[in-house]
């Protein structure tokens, strides 16, 4: 067996270093963040370049683009429908993946009178290292974490002490 990259996507050298800039950030990056992280890799790229990219795999459906009020965009490379916790202080913006109340799109669009094509949800507070006293507005946003690998974890570690107190 041998094992690669697919190829299959077709993109250019460009597109395919901004697409793994976001893949490996488990985050949610800003243009400028994907501008800086794809200099290191292909120094030669420019911001427009850059810019033109995301819009591309945007497009062909390979990122996501979130977007809060006035704020810069920023880009998730999970694609499917879920929903957000964004800190108020530091801009930290992690996944979360749970599962909405039933009805809750049909309440939304009775009330609006919209016709519905998505939902989401987005939870803002502060987050763990905003929340604590001891962390200084200095420190670095925190890069998301897995949300469904956290939960698959906890699970995993409830039912084992669950066994063990058989
Ligand atoms: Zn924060
Ligand atoms: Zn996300």
């Amino acid at each position: 067996m041998f094992l690669s990259i697919p190829k299959s996507l077709g993109l250019t050298p460009q597109r395919e270093v901004v697409l793994k800039v976001i893949r490996a950030s488990e985050g949610h990056l800003t243009a400028n963040e994907v501008f800086a992280a794809a200099k290191e890799k292909l120094p030669t790229i420019s911001f427009a370049t850059v810019y033109n990219s995301l819009r591309y795999l945007k497009e062909a459906g390979h990122i996501g683009e979130i977007r809060f009020g006035n704020g810069a965009s920023r880009y998730d490379a999970l694609t499917e429908r879920h929903d957000h916790a964004l800190c108020t202080e530091c801009g930290t913006l992690v996944d979360i993946e749970m599962e909405l109340p039933q009805g809750l799109v049909e309440k939304a669009a009775e009330f609006s009178k919209f016709e519905p094509e998505s939902i989401e949800f987005t939870l803002r507070g502060k987050c763990p290292k905003c929340s604590g006293a001891e962390y200084g507005a200095q420190l670095r946003a925190p890069r998301g974490y897995k949300a469904k690998q956290m939960a698959r974890f906890a699970k995993k570690i409830s039912r084992q002490g669950q066994n063990r107190e058989r």
